[in-house]
C-alpha cells in the first residue's frame, strides 16, 4: 500500500486549538480515555473468542503503558482486536473525529468553559490535548495488513502500511512541548492510580501491574467474606480506620448499579471526611464528586458505586433531572435503611454500640430527607444520661409512666451539656424523671424534626422551667432558706441574671438551693436569633 494522505471531513480547519483550549484544566483524562479504549478492544476480543468468532491464541492480554523521556513519547499498547487501515478510517477518522466535531459545534459559543470541562467524553481525540502528533500502529485480529496512521490533530492525516507482528494496537503520543509534565513517571503512575485502579484488564506500567481487575463489587456477596470487605476498604483508603459495616449494592433493574458502601466510624467532633464515595462506570473511575447520585445525608459514607447507566458526559443540571439518577438515589437510601433495620433487629447491642457513628447518618437523614423518617422510625435511638438507649416508642412509654401532669403532651427532657447542666439533671433524677443526652452538633435540628414527626411530644431542655410542672413526686421539700432570705436571694439573682426566670426551689438540703431557669420557648427563640446572626 502506498502512503495515503487524506482530509478528515470536518468543516472547521482549526478544530484542535479550540478543543485544546476547552479542555485545558483536565488534560490528564487523555490517559483514562486511551487506556479505556485499550480495555474495550481487549474485552471485545475476549467476547469474540467466547462466541467462537476468534479461534487464535489469546495469549497474554496485559495492556502496557510506557514513557520514553528521550523520544518524548507515551505509548499505550494492547493486544485487543486491533484495527486494519479501513477500520482506522472508519472508527478514528469518522467516528472519533465526529465526536470532536459535535463537541465543537455544541460548545464553541459557550463563554464559561469550566462548566463543560470533563463533561464531554472526547475519547480518542483527547490524545491531542497533550500531543503534537498521534500515531496508531495496529494489526487487526482478522489478519489484515498492519496499518500506521499519523495525525497532528488537524484534519490532515496520513495512513501507510506498517510492520507489526503481534495483534493489537499501539497508540504512540508524541508529547507536545507544553505537555512535557506527562513524560514524568510519577505523573503517569498518579493518573493511572486514579483512573485505572480497577479496570478489568491488567495494566502494566514501570514493570508492575498497577490495577486490581477483579474488585469485590464485581463479585457476588456470597463469594465474599468479612475479611474481603475489610481488605478492599484498606485498598480504597489505606489510612482509614476499620469500617463499622457495609452494604453490597447489586441492582440490574430498572437500572444497572453495583457497589459497596461502607459506614465509617465517626468521631464525636466529626469533620467532613476527605475519603469519599467513588463513582465508576464499568470499572473506570469517573469522579468522587457524587453529589447528585448519592443522597446528601449519605455523602459521608465511603466506598464505590459503579453504574453504566449514570450519564457521565452531560451537564450537572441534566444529571439532576435524570430519571435514573433519581431512582438510584432512592434505591441507595432504601438499601441503607434496610441494612440498619436488619442490624437493629438481629443485634441490638451491636447496633447500640455503633450508634455514636450510625446516629450521625440517621439524624442527618431525618433532618434532610423527609421520607427517611418513615424508613428509620423503628431504629432511631435516644440515649439518656445513664447511657441507656431507647427507641422512640420505648422512650415514650417510659416517660408517660413518670410524667404526672397527663393533660399536656409527653415531655422528653434533655441535656445538651451534661457537665454544665449537672444540677438540673440531679434535680430531675431526684424526681425520678429521665433525661436524654442531646449534645451533638446535629441534635438541635434533630429535635425539631422529631417534634414535627411525633404526635403530642415536646422536647424540653433540663434547665427550662418545666420540671416541677411535669412531676410531683411528693418529696419532702423543706427549704433551707427562710421566706425573707428567699426574697433577698431572688432579688440578688435577678439583678445579676437579667430577665431570666429565677426559681427558688424548695429543695431538699442536698440539692442546690437556687437555679436560674429559662422557659424552653424563650431559650429556643434566642438560639434561633443567634443562628441568624441577631441577638447575643
Ligand atoms: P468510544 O470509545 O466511545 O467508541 P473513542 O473516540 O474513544 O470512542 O474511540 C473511537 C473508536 O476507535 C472506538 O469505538 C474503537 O472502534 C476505535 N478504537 C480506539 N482505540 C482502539 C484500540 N486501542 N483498539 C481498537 N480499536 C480502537
Ligand atoms: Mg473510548
Amino acid at each position: 500500500m502506498v502512503a495515503e494522505k487524506g482530509t478528515i471531513s470536518i468543516n472547521t480547519e482549526n478544530i484542535f486549538p479550540i478543543i485544546k483550549k476547552f479542555l485545558y484544566s483536565d488534560h490528564e483524562i487523555f490517559l483514562r480515555e486511551l487506556v479505556s479504549n485499550a480495555v474495550d478492544a481487549t474485552q471485545k476480543l475476549k467476547k469474540l473468542a467466547s462466541m467462537g468468532e476468534f479461534n487464535g491464541e489469546l495469549g497474554d492480554l496485559t495492556i502496557k503503558v510506557s514513557v520514553d523521556k528521550e523520544a518524548k513519547t507515551i505509548t499505550i499498547s494492547d493486544k485487543g482486536i486491533g484495527m486494519s487501515a479501513d477500520d482506522i478510517k472508519k472508527y478514528i477518522n469518522q467516528i472519533a473525529f465526529s465526536g470532536a466535531k459535535e463537541f465543537l459545534e455544541k460548545y464553541k459559543d459557550t463563554p464559561d468553559t469550566n462548566q463543560i470541562i470533563g463533561q464531554f467524553g472526547l475519547g480518542f481525540y483527547s490524545a491531542f490535548m497533550v500531543s503534537e502528533n498521534v500515531e496508531i500502529i495496529s494489526k487487526s485480529f482478522r489478519d489484515d495488513a498492519p496499518a500506521r496512521w499519523i495525525c497532528d490533530g488537524s484534519t490532515e492525516f496520513e495512513i501507510t502500511e506498517a510492520e507489526k507482528a503481534e495483534r493489537g494496537t499501539d497508540i504512540i503520543l508524541h508529547v507536545a512541548a507544553d505537555s512535557e509534565e506527562f513524560l514524568d513517571n510519577f505523573r503517569i503512575s498518579g493518573i493511572l492510580e486514579k483512573y485505572a485502579k480497577f479496570l478489568p484488564v491488567e495494566i502494566e506500567f514501570d514493570g508492575k501491574v498497577i490495577n486490581n481487575p477483579n474488585p469485590i463489587w464485581t463479585k457476588s456477596p456470597s463469594e465474599l467474606t468479612d475479611e474481603d470487605y475489610k481488605a478492599f476498604y484498606k485498598e480504597l483508603y489505606p489510612f482509614g480506620e476499620e469500617p463499622l459495616f457495609w452494604i453490597h449494592l447489586n441492582v440490574d433493574y430498572p437500572f444497572n448499579l453495583t457497589g459497596v458502601l461502607y459506614f465509617p466510624k465517626i468521631k464525636k467532633d466529626f469533620q467532613l471526611n476527605r475519603d469519599k464515595v467513588q463513582l465508576y462506570s464499568r470499572q473506570v473511575f469517573i469522579t468522587d464528586d457524587v453529589k447528585d447520585v448519592v443522597p446528601e445525608f449519605l455523602q459521608m459514607l465511603h466506598g464505590v458505586i459503579d453504574s453504566p447507566d449514570i450519564p457521565l458526559n452531560v451537564s450537572r443540571s441534566y444529571l439532576q433531572a435524570d430519571g435514573n439518577v433519581k431512582k438510584i438515589n432512592s434505591h441507595i437510601t432504601k438499601k441503607v435503611a434496610d441494612k440498619l433495620q436488619e442490624i437493629f433487629r438481629n443485634d441490638r447491642t451491636g447496633f447500640e454500640e455503633k450508634w455514636e457513628s450510625v446516629g450521625v447518618f440517621v439524624k442527618y437523614g431525618i433532618v434532610s430527607d423527609d421520607k427517611f423518617y418513615d424508613r428509620a422510625k423503628e431504629f432511631i435511638l435516644l440515649k439518656n444520661v445513664e447511657s441507656k438507649h431507647f427507641t422512640l416508642d420505648e422512650y415514650r412509654e417510659k416517660v408517660q409512666a413518670i410524667q404526672t401532669n397527663k393533660d399536656e403532651s409527653v415531655v422528653f427532657l434533655y441535656a445538651n451539656d451534661v457537665n454544665q447542666q449537672d444540677a438540673f439533671i440531679a434535680s430531675a433524677k431526684k424526681r425520678e424523671y429521665d433525661v436524654l443526652v442531646m449534645d451533638s452538633p446535629l441534635d438541635a435540628h434533630f429535635i425539631n424534626a422529631l417534634e414535627s414527626k411525633l404526635e403530642k411530644t415536646t422536647f424540653k431542655r433540663v434547665d427550662s422551667d418545666s420540671i416541677d410542672k411535669l412531676i410531683d413526686k411528693g418529696l419532702n421539700l423543706e427549704s433551707v432558706l427562710s421566706d425573707d432570705e428567699k426574697k433577698k436571694v431572688e432579688e440578688l439573682f435577678k439583678e445579676v441574671a437579667g430577665a431570666n426566670t429565677i426559681q427558688l426551689e424548695s429543695l431538699p438540703a442536698d440539692e442546690v438551693p437556687v437555679t436560674i431557669v429559662q422557659p424552653e420557648f424563650m431559650r429556643r427563640w434566642k438560639d434561633m436569633q443567634r443562628i441568624s446572626g441577631q441577638g447575643d
